[in-house]
């Protein structure tokens, strides 16, 4: 599939300038991709979401049901090469199945824990026997898959679990232990397990349920999730052959990491699917629902949500689907096996975490405002709203914390500095020697294009971005992973400058598209795309200034501080536009079209 040229290292973008014409966005996807799409559409319309209230009642023969019509659809195996039953299919087509398969938040879940934590870890890390003999069953949908990681005394910190694998006199191994909050626990046939090889080596281990010693206990009662199975999985001196160590002894942390790296990724994926399924059942509301004599649609403060909600949407659409880009770029020259997709994946790990940061946390502010547009109704079962609120309430907690994912952030961009993978750090010292010489004025961009104002203000969030890590590493120095507050407002900015960009760029290619791409789906006119990225960009200003401040305070005072601060002033020279404005046209169209009005 055709996708973008040109490889990029992860977190580049952070130091260099990409042009709008390199980045992989919605528009261009191909037919093949628009199939994909409408193909888990129709799942999902016709298969899915009649059966919500049945899955909600955890009728796990249907859950089963589904899974295996996702085989045959082709949806499971999007990842896995055709010698296994799958499609090998590009990071983007499997980044549509995510999104599109979102709006059943609890199948999704289910489909997430099968495709992404089981399947992936197998295709990335199998041996040719175990991938003869696990995956064409789970591509089918035949084998239910599941992932145990976690553990009651050890979620974030899952490297210290407990579980216990002892290997027999014959090869083979006995594992004894608890896994906590298991997704398809309950009815899973493969799971792929992390234990301690003699109580400190970290190993997994593909495990079968029907092997002796293993059973889930009780479903756990979740806030939201109901139509997916949450459970224990108790291993009692279980019994797992020899040849199911999935990947190296010792080396259990590499198939944890990369598993999630992906599954950060796709998160960040299915949360576009849920910001937009969320956007039309809160448009279509507000233009039916009349207060005062007139549509709720009408008044400034709706539109105002409305608005809000499509520009933050499209900016995490944009840097989602950016991301698939660079990963399909980055695997375009190679075989695809499992080591170079772990590879791509590990490349794109900041990439990664961004999305999954960055679509939670719109999704969660989507969902709000949809229950505020609904407002008594937003609180009863009778709406999809309430359902929806707090379905999505865990994508912050789980594939990593929030909080664990923004540590991660600005720390594999030093911990890449260090290793002389990116010149961060030389970076930070050119421009710490610009932005404190008092004359300093922001280089031109060439001819005026659209949008120019906004990329400059991308391009100085970078400088903000660099300018708060470099004055950590300096303050800190190898303390700087205690400073935890700063770490985080330096991820804020990060993440801010990842989506402003993306959003900038493909509103960008929207506007030259027309001219330049015949072929490209501009279904919204460039005028939506560039009031979305606008909006968007400018607002964003303002968080990245908060940001940059609290962590300059944090770090400094007295003269120092006030000479940074001037610094910020002087790179972040953002003029305001009248976004209320361009958030009134988004929302007008939107109700217009009672959907999200990007794609
Ligand atoms: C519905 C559901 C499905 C799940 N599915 C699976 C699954 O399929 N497989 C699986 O293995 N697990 C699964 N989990 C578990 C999930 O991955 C963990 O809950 C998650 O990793 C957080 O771990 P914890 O709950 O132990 O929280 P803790 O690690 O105890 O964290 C509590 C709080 O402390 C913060 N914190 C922790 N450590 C740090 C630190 N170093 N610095 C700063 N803050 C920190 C966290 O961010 C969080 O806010 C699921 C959970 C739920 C709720």
């Amino acid at each position: 599939m055709d996708t973008v040229s040109g490889i990029r290292k992860g977190g580049s973008w952070l130091l260099e300038d990409t042009a709008a014409s390199e980045v992989f966005t919605p528009e261009r996807m191909t037919d093949e991709h628009r199939l994909m799409a409408q193909t888990t559409d129709e799942f999902v319309e016709q298969e899915v979401l009649p059966n919500l209230d049945r899955l909600e009642a955890k009728d796990w023969d249907l859950a089963r049901a589904l899974v295996r019509r996702c085989g045959e659809l082709g949806l499971l195996g999007t990842n896995v090469p055709e010698a296994y039953g799958g499609l090998d299919l590009d990071k983007v087509s499997s980044l549509i199945v995510a999104e599109r398969i979102a709006r059943s938040a609890s199948f999704a879940v289910t489909y997430g824990g099968q495709a992404n934590l089981c399947i992936l870890p197998i295709v990335l890390f199998g041996t040719e026997a175990q991938k003869q003999q696990y995956l064409p069953g789970l591509v089918s949908g035949e084998l239910v898959g599941a992932y145990a990681l976690s553990e009651a005394g050890s979620g974030s910190d899952a490297l210290a679990a407990k579980t216990r694998a002892t290997r027999q006199p014959d090869g083979s191994w006995v594992l004894t232990g608890e896994k906590m909050w298991i997704t398809n626990g309950g009815f899973a046939d493969v799971i792929i397990v992390f234990a301690q090889v003699d109580g400190e080596q970290f190993t997994a281990f593909i495990v079968e349920k029907r092997f002796p010693g293993v059973s889930a206990g009780k479903e756990e009662h979740k806030m939201g999730l109901h139509g997916s199975s949450t459970t224990p999985i108790v291993l009692q001196d279980a019994k797992v052959p020899a040849e199911n160590v999935l990947g190296e002894i010792g080396k259990g942390h590499k198939v944890a990491l990369n598993t999630l790296n992906f599954g950060r990724f796709k998160l960040g994926g299915m949360c576009i699917g849920g910001c937009r399924t969320a956007i039309a059942d809160a448009a279509k509301y507000a233009g039916q629902r009349k207060q005062f004599g007139q549509p709720i649609a009408a008044f400034g403060a709706i539109k105002h949500k409305l608005g809000e909600m499509t520009a933050r949407t499209y900016a995490v659409e944009s840097l989602t689907y950016r991301t698939a880009g660079l990963i399909d770029a980055a695997l375009a020259g190679t075989t695809h096996d499992g080591a170079a997709v772990a590879q791509a994946f590990e490349e794109y790990a900041v990439e990664a975490s961004i999305a999954k940061v960055a679509g939670t946390e719109v999704l969660d502010y989507v969902l709000d405002e949809n229950v505020q547009i609904h407002g008594g109704n937003g609180f009863v079962r009778d709406y999809m709203a309430e359902r929806h609120y707090r379905d999505a309430r865990v994508n912050r907690i789980f594939e990593g914390t929030n909080e664990i994912n923004r540590l991660l952030i600005p720390g594999m961009l030093i911990r890449r500095a260090l290793k002389g993978e990116l010149p961060l750090i030389a970076a930070a010292r050119r421009l710490q020697d610009e932005v404190l010489a008092p004359s300093t004025s922001s280089a031109g961009l060439g001819e005026e294009e659209a949008l120019d104002e906004e990329l400059r203000a991308a391009q100085a969030f970078k400088k903000v971005a660099l300018m708060v890590v470099g004055t950590a590493l300096q303050t800190y120095g190898d303390k700087l992973s205690d400073a935890q507050e700063v770490l985080s407002y330096a991820a804020d900015i990060i993440i801010e400058t990842y989506a402003a960009e993306s959003a900038v760029l493909r509103a960008r290619q929207a506007a030259a598209s027309g001219a330049l791409d015949p072929s490209t789906s501009l279904r919204a006119g460039p005028d939506r795309h560039e009031a979305a990225a606008r909006t968007f960009v400018h607002d964003a200003a303002q968080r990245v200034e908060h940001a940059a401040r609290s962590a300059l305070a944090a770090m400094a005072e007295g003269d120092t501080l006030r000479t940074l601060l001037a610094a910020l002033r002087r790179v972040l020279k953002v003029s305001p536009v009248n976004t209320v404005t361009l958030r009134r046209q988004l929302a007008d169209a939107s109700v217009a079209r009672g959907g999200y009005i990007l794609r």
